[in-house]
């Protein structure tokens, strides 16, 4: 049997390795082996994604954390390369844009091993975001290159990559896949609306965890402001991401909004489904937002899921309180129709059989 070795890291990285995980299983042609870099490391950060969404426990487990981007990604080379060395796979999976991406990906590809990107082709046009770097280094020496979108298939063509020897499929999102079939399973998995006394479509759903708002005090603080005005009208409720935690801690900064520890992917989708509006700088829980018929208002200077924001489903307002808390006014009065398909259908089905094609 065919191997592939999967590298993730990430809570994105597990959401979206659970859809192509069932997937490879199902068929039973393909052999998994996983690896865990230990990049996110809290158990609502990583374990509770591996018990909820059934994803089979990584055969190795690196616990490379807490260390300067540079450190970090060298230690998962070094320790990646052992592992493919014992594992010998045909192929390498990453996903999205995260220091295990680019760390798997160089890793596999100086020893000639394919590498598949899940989520390439996806721009900020910002080079300051770790991310930008990570993603762009990955697709440029990946062998399939599978895209979310068609805005991602122009990317890549507009950087040449149509000239190079390698697949480019649009495959479609995975997290759509993710959204579908874990909602089916949501409201009996989880008890968070009733638990939080939370009323359908009455409070707004809050995260916050950019470096670029993180390490920022202004922007973070005047985000806050207009979460904190919204709050007294609608209550917002913001799982909170552990860099975010350590950050308010250090300004001794305690926002007025329901703030609360982060949650499973099943409470997650419950919130989802429920809320009456998205606020976030996530990349995933734009598109969540749009799946699950909500607004979004993006507290970034640019998003790479420009579709959402060209169909008027979403908007990219920066750290603007005024201009944020203007938007929310906007989406409460609107009665925009979601049901534009943006994302495609059965998209870990379509990479599954991409990834068959390059190894067999
Ligand atoms: N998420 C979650 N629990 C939380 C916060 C987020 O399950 O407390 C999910 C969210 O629904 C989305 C993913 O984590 O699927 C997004 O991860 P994150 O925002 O950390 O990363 P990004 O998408 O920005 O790379």
């Amino acid at each position: 049997m065919k191997k592939i070795v999967t590298v993730l890291g990430a809570r994105p990285q597990f959401i979206k390795a659970a859809v192509l995980s069932r997937v490879i299983k199902a068929h039973n042609t393909i052999e998994e082996v996983i690896v865990h870099t230990g990049q996110h490391f809290d158990t609502n950060m990583s374990e509770v994604f591996f018990d909820e969404m059934m994803i089979p426990i990584p055969t190795y487990n690196l616990d490379i954390n807490r260390m300067s981007h540079g450190a970090m990604t060298g230690k998962m080379i070094v320790e990646i390369e052992k592992i493919l060395n014992i594992e010998k796979p045909d192929a390498l999976v990453v996903y999205g844009d995260t220091n295990s991406t680019i760390a798997g990906a160089l890793a596999a590809k100086k020893m000639q091993i394919k590498v598949v990107h899940i989520e390439a082709g996806l721009r900020s046009f910002n080079m300051k975001m770790p991310e930008e770097i990570n993603r762009i280094l990955t697709d440029r020496i990946s062998d399939l290159l599978s895209c979310p979108t068609q805005t991602a298939m122009n990317n890549l063509k507009q950087e040449g990559f149509d000239s190079l020897p390698v697949l480019i499929e649009n495959h479609g999102d995975i997290m759509k896949d993710a959204v579908t079939y874990y909602s089916k399973l949501s409201a009996k998995k989880s008890s968070i609306i009733k638990d939080q006394k939370l009323e359908s479509n009455r409070f707004v759903l809050a995260t916050i965890h950019r470096q670029e708002n993180t390490d920022d005090l202004k922007k973070l603080t005047a985000i806050f402001a207009a979460l904190e005005e919204i709050h007294k009208t609608q209550p917002v409720i913001l799982p909170i991401h552990p860099r975010t935690k350590a950050i308010l801690k250090k300004w001794s900064i305690q926002p007025k909004v329901t703030i609360i520890d982060p949650v499973g992917y099943y409470s997650m989708l419950e919130l989802l489904k429920n809320c009456s509006m998205v606020i976030t700088d996530s990349g995933g829980l734009q598109k969540e937002a749009f799946f699950n018929s909500k607004h979004c208002i993006i507290v970034r200077d640019e998003t790479e899921w420009t579709e959402l924001v060209n169909h008027g489903f979403a908007k990219v307002v920066g750290s603007n309180t005024k201009t944020i808390l203007e938007t929310f006014q906007f989406y409460k009065e609107s009665k925009i129709d979601f049901s534009t398909e943006l994302y495609g259908n059965n998209i870990g089905e379509n990479i599954y059989q991409s990834i068959y094609q390059l190894i067999h």
